[in-house]
């Protein structure tokens, strides 16, 4: 046993950003000119010139050497959703045969050249035209990640092709950023802000996460190629006693967060909350919110980390959106606000909404824009995963809308109505009936968990987000509608003469038009569905039906009007998912096939074998099983059914991979490929509970859930 003594003493402010080159260490160690300059470009995003370049690559070289580091990786996020890295080490050849020197130069900090060509890009190059490029990032600090690997200097980068169209998620992101940025100080310019500098989105991804011994892991080869199960009956215990989430965490999941948080905490990640979520073996871990651009990076770094020590501790982290089916599956909620840099939260309505004018408009514009584009705000969310998850009473449904909450709710009512908001619903204190207790008072407005868009007191919370995807591309379309809409609204206020009716008028209009999209009730039921319907509310169901938002005219005109995506640009991101969306499937498929014919049908014929035996052992001994002889009938019948199954499954794989077009390929993957998977699947779990346990080759629901 661990005595008290011997728990290590963690100084958290002590080892917090220890491995970042962060703004302390680059003004300690970057001559002070230097360090302007850089900071010109951080801030200001005035080009970096080579000179200033040389002498901070030098710095940050000298700096990574001193934490071990002996290689640099440009790291960055292609459209494969994760991140990618080639490692180069620092050594260079010293002439005439000589010893190795270490070198790291100007060149090599701000611009890389890996082959593009093996990276998706949707058809806008081919492999021939394979020059693409990484560009330094300098708003998202570089740091030094120790893994089994050693020591690696990594530096988040750009990645776009040689004629400059974007191939990754982090150029449309900072496009976005920079967008919102401007529009979003034109606005409260209007408002005569004049101090503010900059309006910077703020983002707080929550992660959700599964955690399995690695062993039974191993033992299943869905979880390997596909990272869920698609195989597996119920336990007999699944959630239904609620009694997973903020329970007590088990030792070896809580050695676990500890060992993140200390790895998060080095690379400058402000993890902060941790606790069990709602199915077992779930849980959950939130950062302090931070810049939307550093926020997207963090949260791959998690993801990242998750991953290896996890393995390091002999278990698999599942990020996918639905480990089990029958399970509740994992999310990631997108918090987003707006913060100036001289600290003001634009979506903080005070105490009395009613007459903050600034924050009224501004919240209207933000129904407007989630009310036009909410199909693709539901596209950002779209993945084959997140299919599995959205609309299944776990997760938000597919269709987007707005919960604002009693108090806000009450003031659009009142500006609809009258066209005035007069007075807002006041905070009351909590009667706990127990003089012994604080007195509390409530927040204005009470929670709602179904709500794919949540207000929650100072921001929104977007909370459709898959658990394995990366959260730019929902941030690029927060972004970006919210910079469109703003736009709009200054576009008006600077040409209508009067100021103030304008702005009552706009506030009257947005809240008026736009009201449809506001929805506080159940999100999870039926009666939603069919409400949704009335009010024309888009519920696009599978990532198929979403993708096509991305060229549609409204999100061509928006990504155009700021420059964050030329329209062969969203052209090709939309290739990209269908051509993904099939492969996934077929992997699925090929997956299912592979465990059927390989272990699950043997197994089955196995038992039935023995059970055979059985059956005419006993009738030589002059009795008869009934046991025996009823699951040898049942068995031979599923196993039969099971098999049939996979022969069709067979089948239409095999014809889905002759489909030349993407979209084609993809839609015979979702309405017939899927089926048969379910077909499949169907006959198997019900032989998982009636083949003997020493037979089944691998492990169960329950031994994954229950026993990390
Ligand atoms: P809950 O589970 O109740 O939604 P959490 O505390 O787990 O709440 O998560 C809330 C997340 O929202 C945290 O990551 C937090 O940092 C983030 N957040 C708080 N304020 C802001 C803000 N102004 N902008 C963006 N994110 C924020
Ligand atoms: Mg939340």
């Amino acid at each position: 046993m661990e005595t008290k003594d011997s728990v290590e003493k963690i100084n958290i402010a002590g080892i917090f950003g220890e491995d970042v080159f962060s703004d302390n260490v680059m003004q300690e160690r970057l001559p002070k000119k230097v360090y302007k300059e850089l900071r010109k470009t951080i801030d200001e995003g005035k080009d970096l010139d080579p000179m200033t370049a040389e002498v901070v690559a030098n710095a940050m070289r000298d700096w990574a050497i001193e934490k071990g580091a002996t290689h640099y990786t440009h790291w960055f996020q292609p459209l494969t959703g994760i991140t990618a890295e080639k490692h180069d080490s620092f050594i260079a050849p010293a002439g005439n045969g000589g010893s190795a020197i270490v070198e790291f130069s100007g060149k090599e900090l701000i611009k890389s050249e890996p082959d593009a060509s093996s990276f998706p890009s949707g058809g806008i190059r081919s492999t021939f035209e394979a020059r693409g490029y990484t560009a330094w990032d300098c708003t998202s600090p570089a740091f030094v990640r120790h893994d089994a690997a050693g020591a690696i200097l990594c530096i988040p980068t750009a990645f776009c092709s040689y004629s400059g169209e974007s191939l990754d998620m982090k150029t449309p992101l900072l496009r976005s950023v920079e967008a919102l940025n401007s529009e979003a100080l034109r606005l409260i310019r209007l408002f005569g802000n004049k101090t503010s500098k900059k309006v910077i989105p703020t983002v707080g991804a929550e992660q959700e996460y599964f955690l399995v011994d690695r062993d039974k892991f191993l033992k299943r080869k869905d979880l390997i190629y596909t990272g869920h199960t698609l195989f597996g009956a119920m336990p007999p215990k699944g959630q239904e006693l609620d009694d997973q989430y903020f329970g007590a965490i088990r030792e070896r999941v809580a050695a676990f967060m500890k060992t993140i948080n200390v790895e998060l905490w080095k690379l400058g990640v402000t993890a902060k909350t941790q606790h069990n979520e709602a199915a077992p073996g779930q849980h959950e871990l939130a950062p302090i919110y931070n810049d939307c651009n550093v926020a997207v990076d963090h949260n791959q770094l998690t993801m990242e980390v998750m991953k290896k020590v996890a393995e390091r501790q002999g278990m698999m982290c599942l990020l996918h959106e639905k480990p089990f089916a029958g399970v509740n599956g994992s999310g990631k909620h997108d918090n987003w606000s707006l913060v100036t840099d001289d600290g003001i939260n634009l979506l903080d309505p005070g105490k009395t909404p009613h007459d903050n004018v600034q924050f009224l408009l501004i919240l209207t514009c933000l129904l407007k824009a989630v009310d036009t584009h909410a199909d693709l705000l539901r596209e950002s969310a779209a993945t084959l995963g997140n299919d599995y998850r959205l609309g299944s009473s776990e997760a938000p449904p597919a269709i987007v809308s707005v919960f604002l909450g009693e108090q806000l709710q009450d003031v659009i009512t009142q500006l609809v109505s009258t066209g005035m908001a007069t007075s807002s619903i006041k905070r009351e204190k909590l009667e706990t009936g127990v003089r012994t207790l604080p007195s509390i008072t409530k927040d204005a407005t009470d929670r709602n968990r179904t709500s794919p868009f949540a207000f929650t007191g100072n921001k929104f919370e977007f909370r459709m987000v898959g658990s394995s995807a990366s959260i730019a591309e929902p941030n690029i379309v927060l972004n970006s509608i919210a910079a469109e809409a703003f736009a709009e609204a200054s576009d008006y206020l600077e040409s209508c003469g009067d100021f103030e009716i304008g702005v009552h008028d706009l506030i009257k209009q947005y809240a008026t038009e736009h009201q449809k999209i506001i929805f506080n009730g159940n999100g999870y039921s039926d009666e939603w569905v069919e409400e949704a319907e009335r009010r024309g509310l888009p519920n696009l169901r599978t990532v198929l039906d979403a993708v096509p938002a991305l060229s549609g005219e409204s999100s061509v005109k928006l990504f155009t009007r700021f420059g964050i995506f030329t329209k062969a640009e969203l052209i090709s991101r939309e290739e990209i998912k269908y051509e993904e969306y099939a492969k996934e499937v077929n992997i699925e498929a090929r997956t299912m096939i592979d465990m059927a014919s390989k272990s699950l049908i043997p197994a089955c014929i196995k038992y039935v074998r023995d059970l055979s035996d059985t059956v005419i052992a006993v009738k030589n001994a002059g009795y008869g099983s009934r046991a025996a002889a009823e699951n040898l009938r049942k068995i031979t019948a599923l196993t039969d059914e099971a098999y049939s199954a996979l022969e069709k499954l067979i089948e239409d794989d095999e014809k889905s991979l002759k489909i030349p077009e993407a979209r084609e390929r993809a839609v015979f993957c979702r309405d017939q490929v899927k089926k048969d998977m379910e077909a499949l699947r169907a006959p198997i779990d019900k032989l998982e509970m009636m083949v003997g346990k020493d037979y089944w080759p691998m492990p169960s629901y329950g031994d994954l859930l229950f026993e990390v």
